[in-house]
């Protein structure tokens, strides 16, 4: 079965989709993105992905490209009509086509996209059972990290820099010698007292969708969470250290930089919150 796209008020082929080479995504980034997790067929977490989107197209004065209620018929749409059971649905939204300048042009018509794949969270489950690499990267973003842009080149080159050394996510060093975030994940350490550690979104960094669930499993579980920058140092001798995302659940990391994270397998309460996470997910509406 071939897959369907929705592009700009049609559900059409993905082979052959398209938008004009004059849109402001394809030619300054100037666009938003959100990927949400299909489970068993239901989008997980819809809401907040919602909110965080028209949070996104907000903080840079972005049209919405219609309602947030056809929006939401859209979505389902997209994964219905791809028989979609386990997939990612990615959302793009860019302040549309204009002749080529710089500034926001007078007028023009968001342009949206919607395509879903199929992708195998158990896969992502079983990975988890023994963790994966990263390695440091310095993070050379801008200062809106917290927008979740589709201007990407830095985590781009972060992520190559990871994967060309058999490293499977880069973590992000600030000019201070501290974690930021992962190139497409959030990441979170436990240090001896068994407290959860993690960068506060007000510090530059993604808001991540899996990452306020995991604080609140984590509040729910009894977990103290600091939120608080801490070092690349701190990350080498945490108790556990692990990432969070949409496509990557809770996943151990149990190597950095070529060190041993602990005893270089996944902690307990990585191992905790991700059974937790599993049910919040199967859980969702
Ligand atoms: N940080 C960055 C830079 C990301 O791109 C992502 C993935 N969207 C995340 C964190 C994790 O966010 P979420 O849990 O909403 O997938």
């Amino acid at each position: 079965m071939s897959r369907i796209a929705y592009v700009n008020g049609a559900y059409v082929p993905l082979a052959g989709a398209a938008v004009g080479i004059e849109d402001r995504g394809f030619q300054f980034a100037d666009g938003v993105y959100e990927g949400i997790a299909v489970r068993k067929g239901r989008l997980i977490d819809l809401e907040p992905h919602l909110q965080r989107l028209w949070r996104s197209m907000g903080e840079l004065d972005m049209d919405a490209p219609m309602a947030v209620g056809p929006m939401r018929l859209v979505l389902s749409e997209v994964v219905r009509q791809n028989r979609i059971a386990d997939g990612f649905l990615y959302v793009q939204v860019t302040r549309g086509e204009a002749r080529r300048d710089h500034a926001f042009p007078a007028f023009s018509r968001p342009s949206l996209i919607v395509t879903c794949r199929r992708f195998d969270y158990d896969a992502v489950f079983t990975r988890a059972a023994t963790g994966v690499k990263a390695k440091s990267v310095p993070d050379i973003r801008w200062g809106r990290c917290d927008i979740k842009s589709i201007s990407l080149l830095p985590n781009v080159l972060a992520k190559q820099a990871a994967r060309s050394e058999g490293a499977f996510e880069a973590v992000l060093i600030d000019t201070d010698g501290n974690v930021t975030e992962g190139s497409s994940t959030n990441v979170w350490m436990v240090d001896g007292t068994n407290t959860l550690i993690t960068r506060a979104t007000s510090d530059n960094i993604l808001p991540g969708i899996t990452r306020a669930v995991l604080a609140d499993l984590a509040a729910e579980h009894q977990v103290r969470v600091d939120t608080r920058p801490f070092s690349l140092e701190e990350a080498y001798q945490a108790r556990e250290l692990f990432l969070t995302s949409t496509t990557s659940g809770v996943m151990p990391i149990v190597a950095l930089d070529g060190r041993t994270i602990a005893s270089g397998r996944p902690g307990p309460l990585a191992g905790r919150l991700l059974a937790a996470y599993k049910t919040h997910m199967d859980s969702c509406p």
